[in-house]
């Protein structure tokens, strides 16, 4: 039954197993990759709106226009010239800044861009750069909130902005973007070797125009965003905590992204640094076919690829192109196949887990139902079996509410209803038994009272007719009469013998004498049929009924004798052993068949049309009760045919040997 319950739910749990395996899971990664690189690119479109959203706040602002007009307006307006530059923005910056301050436009969008910088964290460097070229202020401070240097500041009011490339596009074209680059307006942020992606730059500039002639540029604003933001939407973190709940806590999974270049070719940002530069369809990595992927549309998977001994997948998503403001990056995001599978073995374990736990569950919810309905069957067969084994009174209590319960009832009526027809079976037995019993003793004494009433005829006819012979006619049908009224008394006693309890009147005598009395009373009938009479062996003393004893003899000598109607031999031997004494009467007559055998002991039965067929079966019952045995069996084989009726006697105390 377990099994039968089992087999099923293990089929479903393989099923769904090579179902998920082959699709599910990997599909579930494939479209996770696809909708990474999806956010990713987005999340770089943002920043670089925001950024260009800054610059157009600063190029825009009035504040900045008036800064830009200062110099020239502010000795008109304070009557003393004087310079806003390195000196005034250090001693700004120490509060020594003499008051009234004539470049209060300039202090105030100084402390603007600081605030710029320190709040976007993108700034490293913000520029705000006059028509000719020469630096009007900048950020004083870094993103950090560190204070810029004075060399530094120094050097950026030094230098001659209008031989820059940047700086003349401004003018030309309103705005400049620059994709990554090391700018040399600053010192690198990490001076050890190697690479670093806080040493890049992305540069934003844009001009600003004259309020009430637009055509007219009064100045450029410059801005340089640390390539660190970029990089820092590359690290694995972000992707490891998305693919984390996919894989299992266990191990962590291996996704990470980068950015290629507008070419889909140059990596721009890559987790490993030393990727930083290389060309991917290009020696070292060497994978055109990825190049001719991203190429070839602006998003999708790449097709699976081999890099550092690992398999894997990725999907790429190209961001927003230069006509949309962006540098139209590829995006890319990918993942080792063994995490995938990871992630299908996490799955399946999973899937194991619960179907197993399921199993269980149900295994022991059949467990309970079959024992419910195996113990009422269990209890079934065990009342069949009382019921059998002939307890009638056996009752079954089942209370399951069911069919079962109906045939436990059904059962208990049955056996109600067996036990009582046996009981009605018993009593007709009975009643039949008596019946038989009482026709046969009818029977029995009918015999007899045939003659006596004969017999009482003649001698009444014999007196009326004053018969010379009445005499000896009076004598014989006395004698007849006595005879018949004897035999009566036989039946009488053997019925009696046969029903009533039996009163053993034990007297202690030799039991070799009573053979020898009871060989001796039928020594005649013997002699007349021919019968050779024997008797062997020694006896000893008993302390038995004497009448009842001689009783059982006659019969067996009478059984043999009637046995041998044309003569024969009759062998007596007694022996003594184990305080018992045996005594056998052997004959040679007609020996027993099968059928005799079966029911000699049953009373009335008899084969002889002059028998009772009591003798036996009271002799059973007489020597039973006075603790003996006795079995009438063929002679055994070898020697004469016939039949051997054989006793087993308890000697008397005395006599047994000790
Ligand atoms: P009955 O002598 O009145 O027939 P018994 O009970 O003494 O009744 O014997 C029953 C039957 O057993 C006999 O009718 C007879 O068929 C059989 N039987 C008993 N003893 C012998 C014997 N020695 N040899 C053959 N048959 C015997
Ligand atoms: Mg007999």
């Amino acid at each position: 039954m377990v099994a039968a319950v089992l087999v099923p739910f293990v089929g479903f749990a393989i099923f769904v197993d090579m179902q998920m395996a082959q699709r599910l899971s990997k599909q579930v990664v494939l479209s996770s990759l696809e909708g990474l690189a999806d956010d990713l690119a987005g999340r770089i479109d943002r920043d670089i709106a925001d950024r260009r959203g800054d610059l157009w706040q600063w190029t825009r602002s009035p504040s900045v226009r008036e800064a830009l007009w200062e110099p020239e307006i502010a000795p008109v307006l304070h009557g003393k010239p004087s310079k806003w530059g390195p000196e005034t923005i250090l001693s700004w910056r120490e509060g020594t800044l003499p008051s009234p301050d004539p470049h209060e436009r300039r202090r105030e969008i100084t402390a603007w861009l600081d605030q710029g910088v320190t709040q976007e964290r993108a700034y490293d460097l913000i520029l705000l750069v006059g028509p000719r070229g020469r630096l009007v202020t900048c950020n004083s401070i870094q993103p950090d909130g560190e204070p810029m240097s004075a060399e530094l500041i120094r050097a950026l009011f030094d230098r001659d902005y209008a031989g820059e490339d940047w700086f003349r596009r401004c003018l030309a074209e309103g705005s400049v973007a620059e994709d990554q680059h090391v700018s040399d307006l600053l010192p690198p942020r990490n001076a050890e070797p190697g690479v670093h992606p806080e040493n890049y730059h992305l540069a934003f500039g844009g001009a600003v125009h004259d309020l009430y002639e637009p055509d007219r540029v009064i100045g450029v604003v410059y801005t340089l965003v640390n390539w660190i933001h970029v990089h820092e939407r590359v690290r694995e973190e972000l992707l490891i905590s998305i693919f984390r709940g996919l894989v299992g806590p266990e191990s962590p999974p291996t996704p990470y992204a980068w950015v290629w270049a507008d070419d889909a070719d140059t990596i721009l940002a890559h987790p490993m640094l030393e990727n930083y530069g290389l060309r991917v369809s290009q020696p070292p990595i060497a994978l055109p076919q990825l190049v001719a992927a991203a190429r070839s549309a602006d998003s999708g998977l790449y097709p699976e690829y081999e890099f550092v001994g690992k398999r894997k997948n990725a999907a790429f998503r190209r961001c927003m192109g230069r006509e949309e403001g962006g540098f139209g990056w590829v995006v890319g995001v990918g993942i080792n196949n063994e995490d995938i599978y990871q992630a299908v073995g996490e799955l399946r374990r999973l899937l194991y887990r619960a179907t197993g736990m399921v199993a269980l569950i149900v295994v022991l919810w059949t467990m309970i139902i079959a024992r419910r309905t195996t113990g009422p069957i269990l209890a079934l067969q065990h009342h069949t079996r009382r019921v059998a084994s002939g307890d009638l009174d056996a009752r079954i209590a089942i209370r399951t509410g069911d069919e079962l319960q109906e045939l436990g009832e059904d059962f208990n009526r049955m056996s109600a209803e067996l036990k009582a027809n046996r009981e009605q079976l018993v009593r007709a037995e009975k009643d039949a038994a008596w019946r038989e019993m009482a026709r046969q003793v009818a029977h029995d004494i009918k015999n007899p009272l045939t003659p006596i009433k004969l017999s009482a005829d003649l001698l009444k006819r014999a007196r009326e007719e004053s018969s010379p012979q009445f005499d000896e006619i009076f004598d014989r049908t006395l004698a007849t009469i006595s005879r018949q009224v004897e035999h009566l008394r036989e039946i009488a006693s053997d019925f009696h013998a046969l029903t009533g309890a039996m009163r053993h009147r034990p007297e202690s005598f030799d039991l070799e004498r009573a053979v020898r009395e009871v060989l001796e009373f039928n020594a005649a009938w013997a002699e007349a049929s021919g019968i050779a009479v024997k008797l062997e062996g020694r006896g000893g003393r008993v302390h038995l009924d004497r009448g009842l004893l001689r009783r059982v003899l006659l019969n067996l000598v009478s059984n043999a004798f009637e046995a041998m109607p044309d003569g024969g031999e009759l062998g007596v031997s007694l022996q003594v052993r184990d305080g018992r004494v045996r005594l056998e009467v052997r004959d040679t007559g007609s020996g027993l068949s099968e059928e005799v055998r079966a029911h000699l002991f049953e009373p009335y039965f008899t084969t002889r049309s002059q028998g009772t067929g009591l003798g036996l079966a009271i002799a059973r019952r007489a020597i039973e009760e006075m603790g003996g045995e006795i079995e009438v069996v063929p002679a055994p084989e070898g020697g004469p045919p016939g039949t051997v009726a054989r006793l087993w006697l308890p000697l008397e105390e005395t006599d047994r040997p000790t």
